[in-house]
Parts: structure tokens; sequence; C-alpha cells
């Protein structure tokens, strides 16, 4: 691949080449919709199957769409590897289970997406994973959490939906100095804005699904290895590390853990997502702007107790917030209503805003989380999450942002 120094993301974006040449000169990659990939001799399908050459062979493991799709995150992100996989979950769960192993734990914090939580606090304890629950900007918590076998540090950069900031560079010098991975789920803020390496992490993990989708379009998830960790300091990893290094990771990744689970994104939905790539530093930069109207604009609305989106200067983690996302935290926020009932009321007085779950749709949506995604737990654990009653949660569309705000101050009058 051509390098391309000195373009933005959004010209990277749309020029990045893909292998040519192509019978017909497509201008853009055409999708490989197969299962498998046929070979010229026998030899040469042993070669593929052995990993001595880089054909594809069958599409649970390889694709040249999904391949072209990885390929364009990674010119964008820089990193060393990237496996596209067919949810964010998946990416989730596929990027832990290369590091964890029965016996191993994870340090956390309580705030993550309810998928995620579950994952951790139930599916992995079965296998004998323990997560282990903490605030993550007290470095004196984290110290006491780790030890010889903790297998990652996990976190989401801007927490869903409670929307709370650790301080990265302080975090990841405390894994540094324990030697333990730093995994961070990204979705929140693109890495066209975000660049996840320079703030120490070591994995980042991205539900394409999100932003990258292009509007709903599609499941997906990244999984993107900086190649910035030391896997001899891992337990699981340590007897690859010596053949392969900092890429430790990625091979476990790409020749044990993805082709056994089974989750690789299709190439429909990476044919989806590139397209959904193109646009995305455009449409995010609208989704922003956006959200700053509507949420000034929705302060002074009547019957709203609070607003929380990490972009206000009175929002507790603003500092932190402008260090690592300059003046684009997302296009997600919450605020408060008095109680559940006028959040109920709220939502099915909407008219154009969307009762919906789902983030950076291309449409508005609006939820009440502590109902819906986390409906199903009980209350201590919706206490221990900080997942409140009162809470609405608003994604915010491309819509004109004025429109956006006559939608909730008729709906908060009808409260
Ligand atoms: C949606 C979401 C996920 C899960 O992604 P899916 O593509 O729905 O599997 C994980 N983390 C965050 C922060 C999310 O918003």
């Amino acid at each position: 691949m051509k390098k391309r120094e000195n373009l933005s993301p959004e010209t990277v974006i749309l020029h990045n080449p893909y292998p040519q040449p192509d019978t017909y000169n497509s201008l853009s990659m055409p999708m490989y919709n197969t299962v498998a990939f046929e070979f010229e001799t026998a030899e040469q399908m042993e070669s593929a199957f052995v990993g001595r050459s880089a054909e594809h062979a069958y599409s649970r493991i390889t694709n040249p769409t999904v391949q072209n799709f990885e390929n364009r995150v990674k010119v964008l992100t820089g990193g060393i590897d990237v496996v596209a996989f067919n949810s964010g979950m998946a990416a989730i769960c596929n990027t832990i289970i290369t590091v964890a192993y029965s016996g191993s734990n994870i340090v956390t914090s309580p705030h993550l997406f309810g998928n995620t939580f579950s994952f951790l606090n139930s599916t992995l304890k079965d296998f004998g994973v323990e997560t282990r629950f903490c605030d993550l900007n007290s470095e004196e918590e984290v110290r006491k959490n780790i030890d010889e076998n903790t297998c990652a540090v996990f976190l989401e950069i801007i927490t869903n939906p409670q929307l709370e900031v650790v301080d990265l560079k302080k975090l990841s010098a405390v894994c540094v100095d324990k030697g333990v991975p730093l995994i961070a789920d990204t979705t929140i803020v693109p890495f066209t804005v975000f660049t996840a390496k320079e703030f120490g992490i070591n994995i980042e993990i991205v539900s394409s699904t999100k932003y990258i989708s292009g509007g709903a379009t599609s499941i997906g998830g990244l999984s993107i290895d900086y190649g910035t960790f030391d896997w001899s300091r891992s337990v699981k990893l340590l007897p690859v590390a010596k053949a392969f290094g900092n890429n430790s990771f990625t091979f476990k990744m790409r020749k044990e853990i993805h082709r056994n689970l089974g989750s690789y994104m299709t190439p429909q939905t990476a044919y989806m997502q590139s397209l959904g790539l193109e646009t995305l530093q455009i449409r995010f930069e609208k989704a922003v702007s956006n959200t700053n109207k509507v949420v000034n604009g929705v302060k002074d609305l009547k019957g709203i107790v609070s607003v929380n989106y990490t972009g206000l200067p009175d929002n507790e983690f603003y500092d932190i917030s402008r260090a690592q996302f300059g003046d684009t935290p997302g296009a997600m926020f919450t605020f408060d209503l008095e109680s559940r009932e006028a959040c109920f009321k709220f939502l099915n007085n909407l008219k154009l805003v969307k009762r919906s779950t789902n983030l950076f749709d291309n449409k508005t949506l609006a939820i009440h989380p502590a109902s819906t995604i986390y409906g199903t737990f009980d209350e201590p654990t919706q206490i221990k999450m900080n997942v409140r009653q009162t809470t609405i949660r608003i994604s915010v569309g491309l819509e004109n942002a004025d429109d956006i705000l006559a939608d909730f101050k008729q709906a908060l009058e009808a409260v």
C-alpha cells in the first residue's frame, strides 16, 4: 500500500487504492460475495492453508472485500493489523478471549455498555475469568486491583450512557508500569479525530455499527492492534511472544481465536461499511455541530433537570475530554427529567425524533436506557452502573438542529 503522508483523514478515506488491475477497471472495489476460493495446484493450496502464502481460501477466515475494509482502517489508524467482525460485541469477545485465560482477571469500570458488562460479569465468569470493577480514575484502586494474573485493563473512552471520561495518559502509564495491555472501546469518538495510539491504548475496539456503517446500514465491529505491547509480559501470549514479538496478539487472534469463534464480517457488510467510511468524517462533523446546538438549546427547556455532555464547560470531565477529544466529544448526550414517568411521556410525545436504540444513525434517536438496555438488570446493579430512572439518552443525527430542538420543546411542553 502506498504511503500517504500529509493528507487529512477525509482525503485518505477516499483515495485508498485496491489491488489492480481489475478486469473492468472498476473505480470502487467490487464485492467478492463468495464462500471459497479456487487454487491452481495442490501445492498452492497447501501453502495457503499452512500460512506460507496469503491467498484467500475461505471467507470465515479472510475475504478480499473484508480485507479491503480492514486495510482502509489500517491506513487511517496506523494499526499494524485490523480484524473486522460481524458486530461490536464480537470484536470485544474475540479481543478479550485472545488475552484472557481461566484464572486471569480483567480490571475495568462498572460503567460499561450493557452487553459488555454482561459478557464480562456473566459469560466470562463461567469460564473462570474474573472481572474487577473499580474507579479507573483512581490510580490507587487500579494499582490495588492489578496482579500477576491481570490480562487486561479495559475501558470505554466515554462511557455509555454515564458519559464518564478516564485520564488515558495517567491510566496507560500505570498499565505500562504493571505490564498489562490497555484495551479500549472507542466507539463514541471515531478514529478520524481520536488517536488511540497517542494515548497509550494498545488494542482499540470499535462498534462499526455506529458512525462507520453510514446511517445504520449494518452491524459490525473492529479490533485494531497498534503493535505497542510487549507480549512477553502476558501469561497467555508468552509462548508465542518469543517468535512473534509485538505481533503476538495479531498472530493469536488471526491464526486461532477469530477463525475458531467464526464471527468474521461478511462481504456485504464490509462493502456497505467501506462506503460508510468514506463519509465518516463529514457526517461526524455535522453530527457534533448539531449536538453542540441541541445540547445548548435543550438546557433552557421546561422540565429539564440536568444535561450531561462532556463538551459543556461546566461538565466535570470537560478538561480531560477536551485534552483527549478536542471540541468533538461525540454525538451522544443525556438529560435528566423529574421522573421515570416524565421520561416515558417525553418519549411518547416525540414526533420527529425516533424512539430507538442504536447510536449515530443519520436520524436522531432517543431512548430511556434504564427500562431498555438495562431493563433486565436488577436495581442494585443499575445503581452500581449509575444508570438512572430519570435519564434519557439522545443520539444526535444529521437533521437541521432547529428541527430537533423544536421536537424536544413540544415533547417537553406536553409532559
Ligand atoms: C453499540 C456498542 C457496542 C456493541 O456493538 P454492536 O455492534 O451492537 O455489537 C459496544 N460498545 C459500545 C460503546 C456501543 O455503543
